[in-house]
């Protein structure tokens, strides 16, 4: 799937679609998500538009990381909720659904709304744990 260029986030940065914003800085946006799964929820986006995280730049990911908590402290303060989750998709397949990066402050509130854990887990062989974490650590040399 390929995002229309502007994205539907974009539009939305350069303010050509409505939000209830709640943060700007040079490089980062944050506005409520439409469909929230829980009150508060609220998606922090790099103005610079790649697909998915594995194609942001550096300069990007650093800004969207240093906001990123204080975004989320004032997403509980307003919501009441004391647990959150951060979720960020990548790719059809991983639920993905507007191609723009972008991380959701998904907050955790007493009547359960918010995120489930859906995933099974799997016992890590150690075998194949060594071989994998020595494959992944080749690739970032
Ligand atoms: P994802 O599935 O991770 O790509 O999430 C995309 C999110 O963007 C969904 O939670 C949508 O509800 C949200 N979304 C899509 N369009 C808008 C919009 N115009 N304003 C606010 N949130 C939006």
């Amino acid at each position: 799937m390929v995002e229309s260029d502007p994205s539907i986030f974009t539009l939305i940065i350069q303010g050509n679609i409505p939000c209830h914003k709640v943060y700007e800085d040079e490089h980062v946006f944050a506005f409520l998500d439409i469909n929230p799964c829980s009150i508060g929820h609220t998606l922090v986006v790099p103005k610079e538009q790649s697909a998915t995280l594995d194609g942001l730049s550096e300069e990007a990911s650093a800004a969207v990381g240093r906001v990123l908590p204080r975004i989320s402290r004032a997403v509980l303060a307003a919501s009441g909720a004391t647990d959150f989750n951060v979720l960020q998709n990548n790719g059809e397949a991983a639920f993905q659904s507007v191609f723009h990066v972008h991380f959701h402050i998904i907050p955790k509130h007493d009547d359960g709304s918010g995120l489930t854990w859906p995933f099974a887990t799997t016992q890590l062989d150690p075998g194949e744990g060594a071989i994998l974490a020595e494959r992944i650590r080749s690739h970032l040399k």
